[in-house]
């Protein structure tokens, strides 16, 4: 399923974020269907990410010819922490591909722990209301480490701006798109018009589709052109989101300082936050839309495809 993208300056900061996703149904607007549906998606994202999360540990303790949960190492507190160094001996292997065996690594294993982290992101942005919450937050950290330990968190300089795209930094950033539509809209279990006599289907309540999957009925739109779109505190879609924020100069100047990014070379650094204990969230819009600017942000027209 592919999602619009765009590129804009929200406040003084360069940031790219999805905006729609195409094919699947919008999620209620409010109300006991909208916590039923992100419950369900949520559920549906945290299972997928803890069934991913074990078999991306198998995988790896596979090759490396331990199992990782035994040797698995804990949150590094930053740039002088020891703790660094084990998750460096882990990653030397998976990017050699060579172990204490010789096997090589095969790289769909070390794919599978970005496919479980994005699917962590996923459950919490879903989740984040929930009681579950909690759960989807300590699964996010969990895998976030793990890929962040064995692939290693790079951030980049692009045209002079320092990107951050820490998968796990920026679920923390607790905001995201709006796009405002005029469109038609369909039933997304029969594709019909909700007001036909034609379709039986009610909003919130479930349906199984052709491929045996539980889906929510909900509101598809078909063909349509988006008008605007909105910085937002809770984006109707959860998975409206950035996933690169720009790091101001003096924040980035701040974490090199506090031994959380380390500068590797030039326009370069390894990104030690996704590895460590969790530092909060940011929740205020105000952190990303300077004062003045408001919350509207771009034209459809500037929009790209993603995926
Ligand atoms: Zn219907
Ligand atoms: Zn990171
Ligand atoms: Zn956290």
């Amino acid at each position: 399923m592919g999602a619009l993208t765009m590129k804009a300056t929200v406040g003084r900061r360069l940031c790219s974020g999805v905006f729609v996703r195409e094919g699947v149904p919008l999620a209620p607007a409010a109300g006991p269907a909208r916590v039923r549906f992100l419950r369900h998606e949520g559920v549906q994202q945290l299972r997928r990410a803890q069934r991913l999360h074990v078999r991306a540990q198998g995988e790896l303790a596979f090759f490396i010819g331990e199992p990782l949960s035994s040797t698995m190492p804990g949150p590094v507190a930053g740039r002088g922490d020891p703790t660094l160094k084990s998750w460096n001996s882990i990653a030397a292997e998976a990017a050699f591909g060579q172990v204490t065996s010789p096997t090589p690594i095969d790289p769909a294993a070390l794919a599978t722990s970005t496919r479980a982290l994005q699917a962590a992101v996923n459950a919490y942005n879903y989740l984040a209301d929930d009681p579950l919450a909690e759960i989807a937050h300590a699964t996010l950290h969990a895998i976030g480490r793990l890929v962040g330990g064995i692939h290693i968190c790079e951030i980049f300089k692009e045209d002079g701006r320092w990107i951050d795209t820490c998968p796990v930094s920026l679920a923390h950033c607790r905001f995201g798109l709006s796009a405002g539509f005029d469109g038609r809209w369909v039933c997304s279990a029969c594709q019909v018009d909700f007001n036909s006599d034609e379709c039986p289907h009610i909003p919130g309540d479930t349906f199984v589709t052709t491929a045996g999957e539980t889906q929510f009925v909900g509101s598809l739109m078909v063909e349509g052109e988006i008008d605007e779109v909105s910085l937002v505190a809770c984006p109707r879609e959860p998975l409206a989101r950035f996933f690169a924020i720009e790091m101001l100069p003096e924040e980035m100047q701040e974490a090199v300082e506090g031994g959380s990014i380390v500068l590797t070379g030039p326009g370069r650094a390894r990104c030690l936050r996704c590895l460590a204990d969790c530092t909060g969230f940011e929740h205020d819009l105000e952190w990303l839309a300077s004062a003045g600017s408001g919350h509207r942000l771009f034209k459809a027209s500037r929009a790209g495809r993603h995926e």
